[in-house]
């Protein structure tokens, strides 16, 4: 362990208990239960959340569903109007609610808030939306017929979420599966019970100012269930539920994936990421090297689109990599709450011992390491704050080809931009990717079916931090989901195309004769 002369962290349970307070949890809520929630920042623990029991879950599970049922009745622009009021409360919340995200994951400041503002945009997104739920009028073959599509509300939305984005992933699928007129059930990370009991408590608020001004809404229109994996397992087997959009570790997805294709239940996944950055000869090294530093070292690693594998060509490599070298020795790792720090903690143990076990295959297998190593902070000796890492690489091969939750960022070398591309998707997952040229051609081809094969494809942009209008998600392993912008609202509904016969007649598709 090095030391990194820093001020002394002070106990954060108590300013937790406050900020809980102002966010209206009753105190009864995170004292004296099982769920044992920690800050990374120190490490020490900042609450007892009460867990549901299997029974416990399957009857709000139940719930939930009847819920829904007089939810999709409620025309959607009304569905609109609470969204709306949600957006309110978190406006109206935004400091205490991105204080709490920072000090439960560990993220600086202003990643803390811009976690709630991602849940703020994304219900002004919904808002809008949910006077846009469009279906198409289809030319039909016969006479005096229309045929259209129309989409219906979909039944149980169930949200499975990771520690990383503890809020803003269950409002990116709240807000959406509302509007479409479906009640939600939320398992949050067991890691996070704290954000997401505040989340819940904004929610009633504006739940409860929804029904003040005459709006219809049921009681159990939005569930949480606190609890472990075996939690998560009751709501993706629940029949009612026919929709699980769940974040978190591949292991996950595919314990997931196949007990939900079991019961033909749809799945959002949305999964582990190794996501990688091209620089090209043309690159614009000046920005290239913050879009790379943020992207690799920010959050502390802890992205799904954070940058794992940077392939510098060998013309540019002796002059990018030292600059961004030297980026990594004086980055500034330390209190998250403090002003200046740009690296907060790890989530915790764990988390720390896969980053050296991956740091040791490196070595094994010829990597160069710069970093990596833990930082101690005065009064955090539970906490787990380390060196981000650049190793250099030979070959992609080893722990490059899996993702590492933590800041590692593996740089190689390349000539071609077809052998690199090559190698580029040559790993299991597919979530982001970006390219740094101004060659027209290059930036082209990245983008074209022949470059990156990801769901996200960036030019002149590091890989991490989407907005919300796109819609989100990554191929092969990542899952395949997609959620938030776009149309990614169809994945919350179901579409039934009608035909409707204005006519005397009863002509038959495809010109099938059936006269009795
Ligand atoms: P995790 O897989 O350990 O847990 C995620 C959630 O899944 C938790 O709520 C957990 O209780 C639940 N869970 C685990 N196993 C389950 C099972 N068999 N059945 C039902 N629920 C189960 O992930 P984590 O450590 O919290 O988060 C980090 C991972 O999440 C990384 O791999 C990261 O890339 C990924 N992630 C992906 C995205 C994305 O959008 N692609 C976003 C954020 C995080």
């Amino acid at each position: 362990m090095t030391d990194t002369p820093s001020r002394s962290i002070t106990s954060l349970a108590d300013e937790v208990d406050a900020l809980l307070a102002r966010l209206g949890v009753e105190p009864g809520r995170h004292k004296g239960g099982t769920l044992v929630a920690r800050t990374p920042i120190t490490g020490e623990i900042t609450g007892r959340v009460h867990e549901v029991s299997a029974a416990q879950a399957a009857v709000e599970i139940d719930k939930a569903h009847a819920a829904f049922l007089e939810w999709r009745q409620v025309p959607a622009p009304k569905r609109g109007e609470l969204v709306r009021l949600l957006g309110e409360e978190l406006r109206a919340n935004k400091e205490a609610l991105g204080r709490l995200v920072s000090i439960e994951v560990g993220k600086i400041a202003s990643e803390g808030l811009g976690e709630v503002q991602e849940m703020i945009d994304i219900c002004d997104f919904a808002v809008g939306l949910a006077r846009q739920l469009y279906g198409l009028t289809i030319a039909t073959e016969r006479s005096e017929h229309r045929m259209m599509e129309i989409w219906h509300p979909l039944g149980v939305t169930g949200i499975i979420s990771a520690f990383n984005f503890p809020v803003a992933v269950w409002c990116w699928n709240a807000a959406l599966a509302l509007v479409c007129g479906n009640s939600i059930v939320w398992k949050p990370s067991e890691k996070t019970p704290l954000t997401a009991l505040a989340t819940e408590a904004l929610f009633a608020r504006a739940l409860e100012r929804f029904k003040q001004a005459g709006g219809p809404a049921p009681d159990a229109l939005s569930v949480v269930l606190f609890g472990g994996r075996d939690i998560g397992e009751i709501l993706v087997d629940h029949t009612k539920v026919p929709l699980v959009s769940a974040t978190g570790s591949t292991a996950m997805g595919r314990a997931v994936g196949p007990r939900l294709a079991n019961r033909f239940a749809r799945a959002i996944l949305e999964l582990g990421g190794n996501n990688a950055a091209i620089v090209t000869p043309t690159a614009d090294l000046d920005l290239t090297l913050r879009g790379v530093a943020f992207a690799a070292m920010g959050t502390a690693g802890q992205r799904c689109t954070t940058l794992r594998r940077l392939f510098v060509h060998e013309t540019v490599y002796d002059t990018f990599v030292p600059r961004l070298k030297r980026a990594y020795q004086s980055v500034t790792i330390g209190d998250p709450l403090q002003a200046g720090a740009l690296v907060g903690p790890l989530i915790d143990h764990g988390a720390y011992s896969s980053m050296q076990k991956a740091l040791d295959a490196a070595r094994a297998v010829g990597g160069h390491v710069l970093g990596g190593e833990r930082v101690a902070l005065a009064g955090a000796d539970e906490a787990y704050y380390v060196r981000p890492a650049l190793v250099e690489m030979s070959t992609q091969t080893g722990p490059v080809r899996h993702e590492t939750f933590a800041p590692i960022l593996y740089v190689m070398t390349y000539r071609d931009l077809d052998a690199v591309l090559e190698l580029h998707n040559d790993v299991p997952q597919g979530l982001s990717s970006s390219i740094f040229t101004n060659d027209l051609r290059e930036a082209e081809t990245f983008l074209s079916a022949r470059g990156s094969d990801c769901g996200i494809a960036n030019v002149n942009i590091g890989p991490s931090g989407a907005e919300i209008g796109g819609a989100f998600g990554g191929e092969k392993e990542t899952g395949g989901g997609r959620e938030s912008g776009s149309d990614a609202w169809k994945a919350y509904m179901r579409r039934a195309t009608n035909t409707i016969n204005f006519g005397r007649t009863l002509p038959l598709a495809q010109g099938v004769k059936f006269d009795l």
